[in-house]
């Protein structure tokens, strides 16, 4: 493998003051407009940074087209990035050993919180699916060394990469199919919480499924009770872990291949079911709800987990707008007593917008809310106390008042 260039030899790139203190802040990116220079940079490559007047702050990857112009790596140089690349994976490897329980499905490298900017890597059971969302981690011999580590550390069966067409077009990349990387096996099933999942690793959203709800899953079965409905159920995750705690349960998606997959998946699962059956109904929720609600049904359990509503700061108001009435119709639904568990993975709408957001539908709805649980993502999807842009998932679990 070819060798990195000795430190000094790094093309530097200098930034702005603004720049400087945010990175002296802990935060680890620097936008263009902060970037004061970076001639002849060549795109993804790793570059010293220095403020302005010269003083190194550090090695980062930089990108010649995305917005987020440098991603920081390390406060020291780095003089051989394919190194350092494969001893971070060891350690995020190393990291989740102690705290990944009960699943054969996790994140394994999940970008800046494992100081791999850039890198995705998802483990369902034998198969590993890694998305790659920067220049630097497309260079070839950066490729070759994720492969060659997750290889010698976790021995997939095959390694598949699931490429966003968006996203390489914002980085300027070519454009590339997603595929097989090694191996041949594309299709498999996995184990969480002792639920079985069938996972086709070129389909579906994401890399397959929601692994960050892995623990909200386990917590929401703890209170599910009565009649349930998992609204915006995807593949089945929360119907799935909640049936056997309820006396029957309905998953609602407005994506039939999602419904057909979660069919399959109660299929998989006999002992978790026990003769119950989940009954999958394909429809718009923000419908179905309102319908629901005037037609008086009512309901000891509710999910809601909506796609993010909330894509840039600017959809802020909308989003909590869109999050408020779904919950005060689930809200309203609910008998006394009974359990909403209530999600949101918009990263703009922060963990008190959203309780906010809850606070104000329990009046209007007239309920009293008692919180149980206020949850984030699985531990796999760790969250860097600086960089606030790692935390995005919010559950919170609450209980009606009599
Ligand atoms: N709870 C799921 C993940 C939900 S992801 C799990 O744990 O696996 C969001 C889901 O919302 C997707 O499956 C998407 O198909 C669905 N969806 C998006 N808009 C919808 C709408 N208006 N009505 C119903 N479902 C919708």
């Amino acid at each position: 493998m070819p060798k990195s260039p000795a430190p000094e030899s790094l093309p530097t790139v200098k930034v702005s003051p603004r720049g400087a203190t945010r990175l002296k802040a802990g935060h680890v990116w620097v936008y263009r407009s902060d970037i004061v220079s970076a001639d002849g940079v060549p795109s993804g490559s790793p570059v010293r940074v220095t403020d302005h007047r010269g003083k190194p702050l550090g090695t980062a990857l930089y990108s010649s087209a995305s917005q987020i112009a440098i991603r920081m790596i390390a406060l020291d140089p780095v003089a051989d990035f394919p190194a350092l690349l494969r001893q971070r994976i060891a350690d995020a490897i190393a990291y989740r050993e102690p705290l990944v329980r009960d699943t054969e499905a996790y994140r394994v490298v999940f970008s800046e919180a494992d100081f791999l900017p850039g890198l995705i890597v998802d483990r369902y059971a034998d198969i590993l699916s890694l998305q790659i969302l920067t220049q630097a981690m497309d260079v070839d011999p950066v490729r070759q060394a994720i492969v060659a580590e997750l290889t010698t550390r976790l021995h997939p069966e095959s390694i598949v990469e699931r490429v966003d067409p968006r996203i390489r077009e914002l980085e300027a990349l070519p454009p590339r199919a997603s595929g097989l990387l090694q191996g041949e096996k594309s299709a498999s099933t996995f184990t969480m919480n002792k639920v079985r999942f069938s996972y086709e690793a070129l389909e579906g959203q994401k890399t397959g499924a929601f692994l960050d709800q892995r623990e909200n899953y386990a917590a929401a079965a703890q209170y599910a009770k009565g009649d349930a409905l998992d609204v915006f159920c995807y593949q089945g995750g929360f119907a799935l872990h909640l049936a056997p705690h309820c006396s029957h349960i309905t998953g609602v998606d407005s994506s039939r291949p999602a419904l057909e997959v979660a069919d399959q998946n109660a299929a998989l699962n006999p002992q978790v079911l026990n003769g119950k059956e989940v009954e999958w109904i394909e429809a718009n929720a923000f419908d179905l709800l309102k319908d629901y609600a005037s037609s008086d049904r009512h309901y000891d359990t509710i999910v809601l987990d909506p796609p993010a509503f909330a894509k840039s700061k600017r959809d802020l108001d909308a989003a909590l707008r869109g999050y408020k009435e779904l919950n005060l119709r689930a809200l309203k639904m609910l008998r006394p007593g009974g359990i909403l568990v209530t999600c949101s993975c918009s990263y703009h709408v922060s963990q008190s917008n959203f309780l906010e957001m809850l606070a104000d539908a329990a009046l209007d709805a007239r309920r009293t809310l008692r919180l149980l649980e206020v949850r984030g993502q699985a531990k796999d999807h760790p969250v860097l106390l600086n960089l606030r842009e790692t935390a995005y998932l919010k559950c919170a679990i609450a209980s009606v008042s009599y």
